[in-house]
């Protein structure tokens, strides 16, 4: 290698360095390794988190001005002279010391870029430009002489003490024509000024009365406002039966916080359905929260974003992607139905929102709330080995008994050919439905049928971008493919043999659920519940109206109807497969299988009505299911906890997963072998893999998984880092990693 300095050495280019330049890192919203220095110019001043404006290559961008926690000087790299110059300071608040952090620490921890975890925090572009501001009128400060009628003397006298307002809102309130307003304003008495356009929003009060609790309630309620008027880091798990008034006691939390001057975020699953919860939040406190999911306007996105900035906005519920809003008061996060995997977001940024929370919340020192009546096996981990304390409320709130649950062995009761409701569940409903209560059918299949078979050939219809049949919705009247989403008209012929009339649908979906609930109920007011059907939060909201009211009696829903829906005339649920979330055998299949079916369970008979379960299942002896049927929750979690534990899995040990894909096969697999060849060898850690994951070839992308696996002591970060840094792969091969991997499709 030659000695002598070369054209890339920046030192040799550029021996001085002047100290009279003054250099920034800026980090930008991109997935690049870190944060690039930019020189800042004598009349500009930037503190740590401003937003600006940079170039880059030929374009313009916004990023942060960055200030790495390990003190690292800006200098070196780019010499001085090469440097571009910030442009601009945008007019907003700078990105709070916390989220700053936060993006270092979901970066280091997932092996993100910094720049692409800090795209999460930016995802309201247009809150970064100056506010949005129309025109108002004041009273000028030397108002010329102008003849005074009785009109114009009450906007004169509105405007001595009230506030400036736009022209149309200034007549309304003072009573007078348009024409009047006009007349001053062009007289010179009212001048025009810029008000801001987004709104105060209406503030929860934190000082209204909550309902009087029950001595659990109250005593857990008594603790969480404690530490939350105290502030300092907590973590708290409010392991409570549905029904038993989690919601209510975390609201006290909320209550303190607020009356403590800090801002809140309540993190929930499926933020688009929570009609229910949105209502009762404005109930309590007066004012509803802002909201932040994927289904917001642009213009909410904007308002709302700025408005958290800048303190305004008290209360934020929402989902996953609310923990990177720029709070500079958060002093309180609640994380509700702690268990749930949609926490777990799977692409992009592969990170764990409810445990990155648990990070926010250490980084802030304040408290967090996790509420749960299934919690996750870590968070049991987290409380028993002391990390997190945790609150129980065993009961129902007002005495509401626990539903009964009751397995319905399909073995022994089958249902007739080509039907999926079993005699016992079939009486159960007509019971139900006579006594003019609601009943609820899960079933967690979207469609009309899983799989289309050809009797004359037999062929399957596939996906030709993943490996999944293509499920056939009849209402669309398409095979879709729930993957990749793509579709197509559903044939009438087969499209390998061309057998006409020959496609058999296979399986059950809730659409062919609906098809012979409404045959053997036919006076049922019948609904679907699902993802296609309730699309937002609106169709969510009807949707609850219906329930309320009684207009739907029966309904037939997958997940999406689990999850937190309080309804008092819903009596029975029917699980028509209790067996499926068991059969792909993943880690976590009994686990959440355990907690999907406790949650549906928990729908039925929270009101004083008796509520019952019947579970239709081809293994009743299974450990899960008994469990469920028993009530036992704690011996089920003592059990898995235990198989956990004895095979080193977590929360017993650590795992990352490794996924190699790209559009050609040879040469993932080619590059799954280097990585398995290069594998970190050390005691107490081991690779697994690579082996083709169900989904080998998922959205036209073949795929290769290998898995990681380490006692609770290694770092797996940096095993990771070591091993992938020595990577070398075609540009169409993608390596990504899954630390604490959820998903092992
Ligand atoms: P969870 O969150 O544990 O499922 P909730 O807080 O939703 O329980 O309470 C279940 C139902 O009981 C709700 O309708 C709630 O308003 C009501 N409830 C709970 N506690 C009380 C209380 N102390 N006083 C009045 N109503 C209560
Ligand atoms: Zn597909």
């Amino acid at each position: 290698m030659n000695a002598a300095p070369t054209q890339s050495d920046p030192a040799a280019t550029s021996p001085v360095f002047s100290a009279s330049v003054r250099r920034v890192k800026v980090l930008l919203p991109l997935p690049l390794a870190g944060a690039y220095d930019y020189r800042l110019p004598d009349d500009m001043t930037a503190r740590p988190g401003a937003f600006v404006h940079v170039p880059l290559a030929n374009r313009e961008m916004v990023g942060v001005v960055w200030d790495p926690p390990d003190g690292a000087e800006a200098g070196g790299g780019v010499p001085d002279e090469k440097l571009k110059a910030v442009e601009a300071i945008l007019p907003v608040p700078p990105l709070p010391e916390e989220n700053r952090r936060l993006i270092e620490w979901i970066s280091a921890y997932t092996l993100a870029p910094p720049g692409a975890v800090l795209r999460m925090a930016m995802s309201a572009p247009q809150a970064l430009g100056p506010p949005k501001t129309r025109t108002a009128y004041a009273l000028s400060d030397e108002p010329p002489p102008l003849r005074m009628t009785a009109a114009r003397q009450r906007v004169v006298e509105f405007l001595r003490d009230g506030p400036a307002l736009p022209a149309a809102d200034l007549a309304r309130e003072t009573g007078v024509t348009p024409g009047v307003i006009r007349g001053l304003a062009d007289a010179g008495v009212l001048v025009p000024v810029q008000i801001r356009e987004d709104l105060e929003p209406p503030e929860p009060d934190a000082h209204r009365p909550g309902p009087s609790l029950s001595a659990a309630q109250a005593e857990a309620a008594d603790d969480l406002r404690r530490k939350a008027s105290e502030g300092g880091f907590s973590a708290t798990l409010i392991d409570g039966v549905t029904g038993s008034g989690k919601t209510e006691v975390y609201f006290e939390a909320i209550a303190a916080a607020l009356a403590a001057g800090r801002q809140v975020l309540v993190l929930l699953p499926e933020i688009a359905l929570s009609a229910q919860w949105l209502e009762r939040f404005a109930d309590r406190f007066g004012a509803p929260p802002a909201e932040w999911h994927s289904d917001l306007t642009a213009a909410q996105r904007r308002s709302t974003w700025r408005l958290v900035a800048e303190g305004r906005i008290k209360v934020v519920v929402g989902a996953r992607s609310a923990l990177h809003l720029p709070y500079p008061e958060l002093g309180l996060i609640v994380v509700d139905e702690e268990h749930d995997q949609s926490y777990k977001q799977e692409d992009g940024v592969i990170y764990h929102a409810r445990d990155m929370a648990v990070v926010r919340a250490h980084l802030g020192r304040f408290p967090i709330v996790l509420a749960s009546a299934t919690p996750s096996l870590e968070t049991v981990a987290n409380c028993e080995a002391g990390r997190y304390a945790r609150i129980d409320l065993p009961e129902r709130h007002g005495g509401a008994d626990l539903p009964t649950i009751e397995m319905v062995d399909l073995r022994r009761d089958p249902p007739a050919r080509q039907a999926w409701i079993a005699p016992p569940l079939r009486a159960a409903l007509e019971r139900c439905l006579a006594a003019g209560e609601q009943a609820l059918l899960f079933l967690n299949r979207r469609g009309y049928a899983p799989l289309t078979l050809c009797r004359a050939c037999g062929h399957r219809l596939q996906c030709p971008n993943c490996n999944a049949w293509l499920v056939e919705h009849r209402f669309s009247k398409r095979l879709e493919c729930h993957h990749c989403g793509h579709w197509i008209p559903a044939p009438k012929d087969c499209p390998e043999c061309g057998a006409e009339d020959q496609l058999a649908p296979c399986g059950p979906g809730v659409e062919r659920l609906a098809e012979e609930a409404a045959l053997l109920f036919p006076q049922a007011r019948l609904e679907i519940a699902t993802s296609d059907t309730l699309m937002g939060p609106l169709a969510a909201a009807a949707f609850v109206d219906r329930m309320a009211s009684g207009e739907t009696n029966l309904v037939i829903g997958t997940q999406i109807v689990a999850k937190g829906y309080h309804f008092p005339m819903l009596t029975l649920v029917g699980v028509i497969d209790a067996d499926l979330g068991l059969a792909g055998g993943d880690l976590r299949a009994a686990e959440r299988t355990f907690q999907l079916l406790s949650q549906v369970a928990g729908r039925a008979g929270r009101a004083g009505r008796k509520g019952r379960v019947l579970l239709q299942t081809a293994n009743p002896d299974a450990r899960v299911l008994q469990a469920i049927a028993a009530g036992d929750r704690d011996g089920f979690l003592a059990v898995e906890a235990d198989q956990r534990a004895a095979g080193g899995w977590p929360p017993f040990g650590r795992l990352a997963a490794i996924i190699v894909s790209g559009p050609e096969e040879r040469p993932v697999e080619e590059v799954a072998k280097a990585l398995a060849r290069t594998a970190p060898a050390a005691e107490g850690l081991r690779v697994l893999g690579p082996a083709p994951p169900p989904l080998a070839l998922l959205r036209g992308r073949y795929r290769r998984r290998l898995l990681l696996k380490a006692d609770r002591t290694i770092s797996v970060q940096k095993a990771l880092r070591d091993w992938l840094s020595g990577l070398k792969s075609p540009s169409q091969v993608r390596v990504y990693v899954d630390v604490d991997p959820y998903s092992f499709m």
